[in-house]
């Protein structure tokens, strides 16, 4: 039977968060972007009320939700911080917690799941290099197994929270790090491996200057000869990439309802702009050149939501049974992120115009909204591969052209 309708417990959370986001969050998002961080004091909230340690387990100190449960809670932390902010931290944690959570060694689980979950350190995942991002299959960065330890060399660049783990977290963090162990065998010749920032010798990182969701840092990281102990394999050697793209599948169907919170959000205001403000003697709610584009942008973005719970569905749905494949899963999620982020865009950017002059200065809070949404036609894959991975479903692997 198809219910469209949340459980009593989806509902009391998504109240709960909703009030929370809107009392604790909204009323500071300017203030966390011009200050360019996400105060510790949140941070804390977030992890008191059990936010960061929402997909790992229990045992490593979290809550150990479902995948829908965790869409839901990232929708509305999108509805308060409509900078995308706090969101990505949100997402990036969840995701990546839950693969070391899934994947990973006692010994490198214990290193930093029970400090996410209490938000005194940062999880991230660094897959993308100075010369590739959306071509994984070419990065460079090296693990070579020496005795009973193995030792990295390479670079990663443009990766979210560099900031947080080297400077702002007490306990600092890592990253879910993807790298070769065996070059000549191409993406099957790949290992993921949890790499630890702050205080490990042969690491130096740089944080670039991004022009939004600035509560979150980006930045990069370049490893000269880094040590790690084995146990710091997430995974079987070689199965590094597509544990890696299990992480990229979970983010982007969280990223589909970032976008729709962060964007119905944004119209919800707007809607109370326009029916206040007039011009030539009528609110300009009352013109149906705006009426339609609400109408439509509104429209687009609840589908654009149910396909992004769909997606968190399926994704939960297959850890439970092997009915549905690995590759209906990835198509979903990636259906799920072609999507979200284009509509959401256009839906603030015709919001912002409907502010007039008042839209185009920093004392409406909508262009962040703006910047928001629009890192994620990058973060965790760019539009262009989602659509790569969506043919390739449809059409079968033999017609991806570079093959
Ligand atoms: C704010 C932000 C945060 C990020 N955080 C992280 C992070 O935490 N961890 C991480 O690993 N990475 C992160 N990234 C990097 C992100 O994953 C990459 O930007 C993305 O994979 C694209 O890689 P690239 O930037 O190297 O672009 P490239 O791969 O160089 O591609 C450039 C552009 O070329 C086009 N393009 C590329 N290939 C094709 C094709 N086959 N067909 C058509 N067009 C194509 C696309 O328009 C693409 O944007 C982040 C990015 C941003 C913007």
């Amino acid at each position: 039977m198809l219910d469209f309708e949340f459980s009593r417990e989806q509902k009391m959370v998504q109240k709960t968060i909703r009030e929370y986001s809107q009392a604790e969050l909204a009323p500071f998002v300017k203030s966390f972007d011009k200050e360019g961080r996400i105060p510790m004091d949140v941070i804390q909230e977030l992890a008191d009320i059990g936010l960061l340690g929402v997909s790992i387990s229990k045992e490593y100190g979290g809550i150990d939700a479902d995948p829908v449960l965790v869409g839901i809670i990232a929708e509305e932390l999108a509805r308060g911080d409509i900078s995308c902010a706090i969101p990505t931290f949100y997402l990036v944690e969840a995701s990546w917690g839950h693969i070391l959570d899934l994947y990973g060694t006692d010994a490198a689980k214990q290193a930093i799941l029970p400090d996410v979950s209490k938000g005194t350190a940062f999880l991230g995942i660094a897959a993308t290099e100075p010369d590739t991002g959306s071509d994984l299959g070419n990065m460079r960065t090296f693990a070579e197994k020496k005795g009973d330890k193995y030792v990295l060399r390479g670079e990663k660049m443009f990766i979210s929270g560099i900031r947080e783990v080297t400077q702002d977290m007490p306990k600092g963090g890592g990253y879910v790090t993807l790298v070769r162990t065996e070059p000549e065998k191409g993406t099957r010749g790949m290992s993921l491996f949890y790499v630890p920032l702050k205080d490990t010798p042969g690491i130096t990182t740089n944080v670039l200057d991004d022009w939004g969701r600035k509560g979150i840092s980006a930045g990069g990281f370049a490893m000269e000869d880094v040590e790690l102990p084995e146990e710091y394999l997430i995974g079987e050697e070689g199965r590094g990439f597509y544990i890696c793209m299990e992480g990229f599948d979970y983010a982007r169907a969280i990223i589909g309802l970032v976008c729709c919170g962060a964007a119905m959000s944004v119209l919800e205001q707007a809607m109370d702009y326009i029916k206040m403000r007039s011009t030539f003697g009528n609110p300009i709610a009352k013109y149906q050149g705006v009426q339609f584009k609400l109408a439509e942008h509104w429209t687009k973005l609840e589908s654009a939501r149910l396909l992004a719970y769909k997606a968190l569905w399926t994704y939960g749905k297959a850890r439970e049974s092997d009915k549905i494949g690995r590759f209906e899963v990835t198509k979903i999620c990636a259906m799920s992120k072609l999507m979200a982020p284009i509509l959401a865009f256009e839906a603030i950017n015709d919001a912002v115009q409907w502010y007039g002059a008042f839209g185009y200065t920093s004392d409406s809070p909508l262009h962040l909204a703006m910047e928001g949404v629009r890192s994620y036609y990058w973060a965790e894959g760019a539009m262009e591969i989602m659509r790569i991975i969506v043919a390739r479903e449809l059409l079968g692997k033999e017609f991806v052209a570079y093959r």
